[in-house]
């Protein structure tokens, strides 16, 4: 996975450093986070707050440059938790969830890194702020939190080319001034990296597929 990051990395004039690998570890049991903890990994990626809180606590104590993300749409009654236990909170998509992490950071004493998710093709079943009320979204988190937003995430449609709206999403960020740009998943990473993607999300092309 590495090797292939930095391919993809070299092929695009970027440096691997610049690219985090975030291991998606949703279903999959904490024998293998320790694994890949052993084998040097220090990002992962939990999609649902119940399962993170069941693994991480633990993972966490034992090992303090393990980073954990939440990728996976949060619910505003689990923001506290998740101000409590991420590192990084990539799905801020709504004004209420705003809302609740600001005041969870206020209880916590704890500030996360955001990243906003945008839902790039207006998919109705998914989650993320809709692509065309992306930029007023953004301003008024960049008002609210100031430097702890850091950046954007999307999960393009399936089956499609993503190239489009890794570009778009890019463009999105730089237009913002944010950093960060969580883009690429285990079928598409290679192209996230070549329109810039700071961190890609892996979970089955480094664990296998989920039970
Ligand atoms: C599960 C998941 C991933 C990883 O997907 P793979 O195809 O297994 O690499 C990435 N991002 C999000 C938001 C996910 O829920």
């Amino acid at each position: 996975m590495r090797a292939r990051i930095a391919a993809a990395a070299a092929a695009a004039g970027r440096r691997a450093e610049d690219v985090t690998l975030v291991a998606v570890s949703k279903m999959h049991p904490e024998a293998a986070i320790r694994a890949a903890l052993a084998a040097g990994q220090k990002h992962f990626g939990e999609n649902r707050m119940q399962e993170a809180m069941e693994k991480f606590p633990d993972l966490k104590a034992g090992h303090p440059d393990l980073r954990l993300h939440l990728i996976g749409t949060l619910q505003t009654n689990k923001a506290r938790q998740a101000v409590r236990l991420a590192d990084v909170i990539e799905s801020l998509d709504r004004p209420r969830l705003a809302e609740a992490i600001a005041r969870a950071i206020d209880e916590e004493g704890r500030t996360p890194a955001l990243l906003v998710e945008v839902n790039v093709a207006e998919e109705p079943q998914k989650s993320g702020v809709a692509r065309s009320a992306a930029d007023a979204f953004i301003e008024a988190c960049r008002q609210r939190f100031a430097e702890a937003l850091r950046g954007l995430m999307c999960i393009p449609p399936a089956g499609r080319d993503p190239a489009p709206h890794f570009a778009w999403l890019a463009a999105c960020a730089a237009r913002h001034g944010l950093p960060a740009l969580s883009m690429g998943m285990s079928a598409d990473f290679e192209a996230a990296i070549a329109h810039g993607a700071t961190h890609v999300r892996v979970g089955t092309a480094i664990f296998g597929p989920r039970g």
